[in-house]
């Protein structure tokens, strides 16, 4: 008899020995990413050198394009498209999966260096969506680069080896916080107060700040005014590990939206020949927006579908518009997992479950779906027959409950280009936290759920 409820049950519950050793073998390999790529930058050059090794080129040294070639463009080294050229015209539509590798940190401000107290800082500007007090008393490293006029470009890490040295952000001792106690925790600690401490020693004239340029200057040949034209990002110096007695989970900064962009590469990567075109893009800026140049409303990524039609000779007038509203797209953005401390924020029938399998929103935005990029059912029911004729396990779900907040991913800007897109990804609790925590299940299935629609004709 068919099967008339939808009962929901753990994805562990069908995992056999080999199965959970594939499972546990693939994030591994993701742990190992977390740690080596916890910037934009750092995430963004670790695709291309997979691309590369994997037979891509960059479309820019490439004239011409046919069936089965393999092309990447570098977006100022902070966002990547990615294509695999397939049998059928363009204008009958792209397999795309969009993820984004930024993640929300504290930025240096131009000016940050300063002496205060008899110690050395940096201030900070914090980017995307934080919760400030979560930054303060933990490690913390910086990783980034300053380019100098002549357009040196010099790479800093610090924090991450080791017996490497680390910086953190302080906290006022709870014997004298009673007035702190009073704030409401959004206030407790403030945007100004998210200062990292660097150094305490002062030199001949009593200036720790001299001191410290001192060595930044002998280690960088950079000196303070550098700073104006640098990107430097404080992120949590920890390193991502297995979670739980039983290692079913991985806990790490940045798996918003790192678990997708590493599980969509390897779905690109492995995904086997298609007709159609498969396009996977690693957008920046979506913490904040999706604006500017390297965020995913920039024209850029016009110019990749451009350049694609050029080089296969299939341009002409209103080509990239057939060719959009003929694709169909998985915004591959992390979701909220239902936290077992916080029951009250999730609508329990419409909330995910770690280890459930890959999530699909339907729908997102806040307050009565404002600013939703809301799925036709129909593609809805595509992208489930896809995912059921592959044995993938997914939930569909809501970010929590109605009028609590909300938020949104990439899928709306591709939406208003005339794809149909739907929001599919890992289900993440603690999520922008410095250690947010996801299901080594969830990762697998965001995996084959992704190949399997990369592979869809
Ligand atoms: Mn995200
Ligand atoms: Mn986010």
């Amino acid at each position: 008899m068919e099967n008339i409820l939808n009962n929901k049950i753990s994805g562990w519950k069908d995992v056999n020995d080999a199965k959970k050793d594939d499972i546990f073998k693939f994030c591994n390999s993701y742990i190992d990413f977390l740690n080596d790529c916890k910037t934009e930058r750092e995430t963004a050059k670790y695709i291309v050198s997979k691309l590369k090794e994997n037979g891509f080129k960059n479309i820019n040294e490439i004239d011409n394009l046919s069936s089965g070639d393999k092309v990447y463009m570098l977006n100022r080294d902070k966002s990547v498209y990615a294509s695999i050229i397939g049998k059928d015209d363009l204008t009958k539509g792209l397999n795309i999966i969009g993820s984004h590798i930024d993640s929300p940190r504290l930025d240096l401000k131009p000016n940050p260096l300063y002496e205060d107290a008899k110690l050395a800082l940096f201030k900070t500007h914090y980017y995307g969506g934080i919760k400030k007090y979560q930054w303060t008393t933990i490690p913390l490293a910086i990783h980034g680069v300053v380019v100098k006029p002549d357009g040196t470009k010099v790479n800093i890490t610090i924090g991450e080896e080791d017996d490497d040295t680390v910086f953190t952000i302080t906290d006022i001792l709870p014997h004298l916080a009673e007035e702190q106690y009073e704030k409401k925790i959004g206030k407790a600690i403030e945007g100004e107060d998210l200062n990292l401490l660097i150094g305490s020693i002062p030199n001949s004239e009593n200036s720790v700040k001299e001191n410290i340029m001192k060595i930044i200057n002998e280690k960088y040949d950079v000196t303070e005014i550098d700073f104006y034209s640098s990107e430097l990002e404080v992120v949590p110096a920890f390193k991502a590990k297995n979670l739980g007695l039983d290692k079913s989970m991985v806990a790490g900064y940045g798996q918003d939206d790192k678990v997708c962009a590493y599980t969509s590469l390897k779905a690109l990567l492995d995904a086997k020949e298609n007709n159609k075109t498969i396009i996977s893009i690693f957008a920046d800026k979506e913490e904040i927006g999706s604006v500017g140049n390297t965020g995913m409303c920039s024209q850029m990524f016009d110019l990749f579908i451009n350049e694609l039609l050029n080089k296969t000779n299939q341009n002409s007038p209103g080509a990239i518009n057939k060719t959009y509203c003929n694709s169909i797209m998985l915004s591959a953005d992390v979701g909220a997992g239902t936290d077992p401390n916080y029951q009250s924020v999730s609508e329990k029938n419409n909330s995910s479950y770690i280890g459930y399998g890959v999530e699909l929103n339907k729908y997102t935005g806040s307050r009565g779906k404002s600013g939703a990029s809301d799925a036709n059912a129909e593609f809805v029911a595509k992208v489930r027959n896809i995912f059921e004729k592959n044995n993938i396990k997914y939930q569909v779900s809501e970010l929590g409950k109605v009028d609590l907040g909300g938020g949104g991913t990439i899928a709306y800007i591709l939406a208003d280009k005339g794809m149909d897109v739907l929001d599919c990804g890992v289900p993440v609790i603690s999520m922008h936290s410095p250690y947010e925590v996801t299901s080594k299940y969830d990762i697998y299935s965001a995996y084959e759920g992704y190949k399997a629609f990369f592979e869809e004709n």
